[in-house]
């Protein structure tokens, strides 16, 4: 079916109407009439060519939210009405240990992101800026009732994306919490964190959105343009989630760090981070990663944050507005994500 989408034409070009084609609904697959689809910093950098070439034109989103609409005769976890959501990948090849262990976003194959990567039938998968896809039923969330669907959106990224190394590092009662940046990521990792019951501390360019971070549950904000603040908060924080989309000062970082803490870096700047040994030598602190998270944790997540009633801070906007919303986020001027309106693309 032929189907409209915003599409980047080009690296840097800005997003505009086009017409792609979904496949059939094969025997496994779920046809979604999308709501609504998330803005996430990743759109900004695959579009703009920080991440290398691309497969333009590129339909960015993969923090979809949809009813369904139809499912192939083989589908037996959704069914017609059902509110699911989509997130960064569609497909994987289902049989390595990873993927058999429900960490998919790490299959030895490749996992197949939501767009501009090929799929494992040949095709260039496109994502979420749109008003229909088609996805495996398998990497098909069920969007528990009780959350409001438009903030449910940002939850299939920048909720896995702070959600896994949140539980993986053990944050809970008794943990302390930091979270640099507060944008669409850092503003989950603060509710989250929060939830399961960590001290947070929110560590911003600014103070700005101090009133935001701590009416999202954080207990300490602290400007990161005040040298002061590396020199109180040293050696304080078990768990610290990295979110800034730009290059960081790491060994500052390190340095806020307990004995045994660990600096989770999800943010994905296009620039290389350095690190001096020292900084990790000290109070054996270590330095990680964390990319999203599997199928089943995804799912769990949303049940997480339906329990303790958490959805995302958005900015509903109108699919003509995409490329505005663009410029905002690029100046940190985001409260906390942008979510396009799907019923206003085409
Ligand atoms: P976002 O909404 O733009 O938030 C990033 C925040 O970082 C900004 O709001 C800002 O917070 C801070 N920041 C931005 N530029 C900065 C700079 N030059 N110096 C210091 N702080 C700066 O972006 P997002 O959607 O949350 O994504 C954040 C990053 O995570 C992106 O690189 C994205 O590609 C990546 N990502 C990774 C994964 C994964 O699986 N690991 C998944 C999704 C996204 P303040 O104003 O509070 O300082
Ligand atoms: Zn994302």
């Amino acid at each position: 079916m032929n189907v409209t989408a915003y599409a980047a034409p080009a690296a840097g070009q800005p997003l505009a109407p086009i017409t792609i084609e979904r496949r059939e609904v094969g025997a496994n697959n779920v046809l979604i009439e999308i709501e609504f689809a998330g803005i996430c910093h990743s759109d900004i950098h695959t579009v703009n060519g920080d991440w290398g070439p691309q497969p333009f034109p590129v339909v960015p989103g993969h923090e979809i939210v949809g009813k369904v609409t139809e499912v192939g005769s083989g589908v037996t976890n959704h069914q017609v009405g059902d509110r699911v959501g989509v997130g960064c990948m569609v497909n994987s090849c289902g049989e390595c240990t990873h993927c058999k262990n429900g960490d998919q976003q790490f299959c030895a194959r490749g996992m197949v992101g939501t767009y501009a990567a090929k799929d494992r039938d040949g095709t260039t998968t496109q994502g979420g800026y749109s008003t229909h896809v088609v996805v495996d039923a398998d990497y098909v969330l069920t969007v528990p009732d009780g959350i409001d669907p438009a903030a449910a959106a940002p939850l299939l990224c920048a909720g896995i994306t702070t959600y896994s190394p949140l539980k993986r590092w053990g944050a809970g009662p008794g943990k302390k919490v930091a979270v640099v940046g507060l944008g669409g990521l850092g503003h989950m990792a603060v509710k989250i964190a929060h939830a399961m019951g960590a001290e947070v501390t929110v560590l911003s360019q600014s103070l700005k959105k101090q009133e935001d971070g701590l009416r999202l549950g954080a207990d300490h904000y602290y400007a990161t343009s005040d040298p002061d603040t590396f020199k109180v908060l040293r050696s304080s924080f078990d768990i610290i989630i990295n979110t800034v989309s730009a290059t960081i000062n790491v060994d500052a970082y390190l340095g806020l760090l307990t004995v045994n803490g660990a600096l989770v870096n999800v943010g994905a700047p296009p620039e290389s981070l350095s690190l001096n040994v020292f900084s990790l030598l000290t109070n054996g602190r270590s330095f990680a990663g964390s990319m999203i998270g599997g199928i089943p944790e995804t799912q769990e997540m949303l049940d997480f944050c339906a329990e303790h009633a958490i959805g995302s801070e958005i900015e509903v906007i109108a699919a003509e507005k995409i490329n505005e919303a663009y410029e905002r986020v690029l100046a940190s001027d985001v409260r906390y994500r942008f979510v396009i309106d799907a019923s206003t693309i085409g």
